[in-house]
């Protein structure tokens, strides 16, 4: 197709209009990019912010205007074109990387350069039942808005997944006076992203807060009256009630679009350490991405996907950068958080690799860390109720200290203290 008729100055056109998107669009006002910036989602909302979602809006104790990312003078001051409602489904490229981008719609969106920040989707269950009204899922605000909407009609919930979305939402629907059940198909709790001793404070800590946890969890079926969801039936026929069942067992990097430019994917689009893919031109962004293990140290060809806010904003930057014709590597340490009742774990580094564990705990005060090492170094650690220890951890691994793993194995020793220089 020739698009050169359409295309004059037509900037930069960034698809999907979330955290990595609009951090991506300020990056590079702040950084001086003079060219027009489109940023396009298919949400009809304003870009807004998805932790809540599973947390304080999906209790009711934040309304949809706290979470919207910018005022709508924020765009028009930043030069910055906010497309809603638009969701891209075919781009037509030229050899120089410029094109058109094309809407289910029929709207047609001209670029010069194009940054893919289009996240992921939530992973379907694929079970019988699973298409009956009240299975939800929890992505995006509609679903939010569509969970909460089923919330006083339910006595019962059930979760699917034992990750991070499935529990903070199972703690959300405990806090709204629901019995809950979470069905977890592997032998422990969010087990992709934490060691064993973490999967079993929680497990303990949420079982004492009420809720019932179920590992190995082996479903045959969701079943429903009149299309609406009234239980989920166990391998063994037990037959759990439910009015809702809340699925939260993953997503699926969009690659799509991606792949349709020829672009390599592998778990998400491949970039370099510059947020740049395949084709050298095109930058691909936050949870869609799968780039170079940005932690120093990492073992070479080690890469990674993180789904993580703090990811998406310092992956953002580096791209920025690159459509600036600069380069800058990623700054600082991947951490993440997730709030689950009165729970607050956050997590400095990327434990994987690890072959020693330190856990240092105060049942008294409540706080619990786990400190991972890998060959004597500190790599990481994931902490909850315990922001000291979080603090000293990322700054260490910032800097490229450690923590003597023998001193830290004494829990009223603080880490800071003991933090070594590189
Ligand atoms: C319920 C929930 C709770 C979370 N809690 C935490 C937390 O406590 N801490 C934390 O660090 N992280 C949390 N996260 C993760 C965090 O929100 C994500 O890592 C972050 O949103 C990733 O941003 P992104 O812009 O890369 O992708 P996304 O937020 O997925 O945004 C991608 C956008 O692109 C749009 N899009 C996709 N394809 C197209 C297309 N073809 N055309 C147009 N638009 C398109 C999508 O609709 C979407 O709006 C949570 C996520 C959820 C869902």
């Amino acid at each position: 197709m020739n698009t050169t008729t359409e295309k004059s100055n037509t900037g930069l056109l960034i698809i999907g209009a979330s955290q990595a998107g609009v951090q991506l669009a300020g990056s590079l006002r702040a950084l001086g990019y003079e060219p027009p910036i489109t940023l396009l989602g298919e949400e009809d909302h304003r870009p807004y912010q998805r932790p809540a979602l599973s947390k304080d809006f999906l209790q009711g104790a934040v309304d949809s205007e706290s979470l919207i990312f910018r005022t709508a003078e924020y765009w028009e001051e930043h030069r910055i074109r906010l497309v809603k409602g638009e969701r891209i489904t075919v781009i037509d490229r030229e050899s120089d990387g410029s094109g058109v981008a094309t809407a289910a719609s029929g709207a047609r969106f001209p670029f010069d350069r194009l940054a893919l920040t289009v996240g992921a989707r939530a992973r379907h269950l694929d079970l019988e039942g699973s298409e009956l009204s009240g299975v939800v899922y929890l992505r995006n605000a509609d679903d939010a808005l569509a969970l909460k909407a089923l919330m006083p009609g339910a006595t019962d919930v059930v979760v699917i997944g034992g990750g991070f979305i499935g529990l903070e939402a199972a703690a959300s629907a405990l806090k709204m006076g629901k019995r809950v059940t979470v069905l977890e198909a592997g032998p422990r709790l969010v087990g992709r992203a934490v060691g064993p001793e973490t999967s079993e404070f929680f497990l303990d800590a949420h079982r004492r807060r009420g809720l019932d946890i179920e590992l190995d969890a082996q479903i045959a079926a969701v079943e429903g009256v009149h299309g609406a969801v009234t239980a989920v039936r166990m391998a063994d026929g037990r037959v759990i009630a439910a009015q809702i069942v809340l699925v939260g067992i993953g997503v699926i990097p969009n690659v799509e679009l991606a792949q349709s430019l020829g672009l390599l994917c592998d778990n998400g689009i491949r970039v370099d350490e510059y947020a740049l893919a395949s084709d050298g031109v095109t930058v691909a962004v936050g949870d869609c991405a799968n780039m170079p293990n940005p932690v120093p140290g990492a073992a070479a060809g080690d890469r990674i996907r993180i789904e993580s806010v703090n990811n998406a904003i310092e992956h953002a930057k580096v791209a920025a950068y690159s459509l600036t014709g600069r380069r800058s590597e990623y700054a600082g340490i991947p951490w993440f958080w997730s709030n689950q009742a009165d729970l607050k774990l956050q997590i400095a580094g990327l434990s994987t690799g690890y072959d020693h564990t330190v856990v240092r705990r105060d049942d008294a005060k409540g706080k619990f860390s786990v400190l991972y090492y890998r060959s004597g170094q500190i790599i990481a650690a994931d902490c909850v109720n315990h922001p000291l220890d979080f603090m000293a951890v990322k700054n260490a691994l910032a800097k490229r200290g450690n923590i003597p793993a023998d001193l830290a194995a004494e829990p009223a020793t603080a880490l800071k203290t003991i933090t070594t220089a590189a």
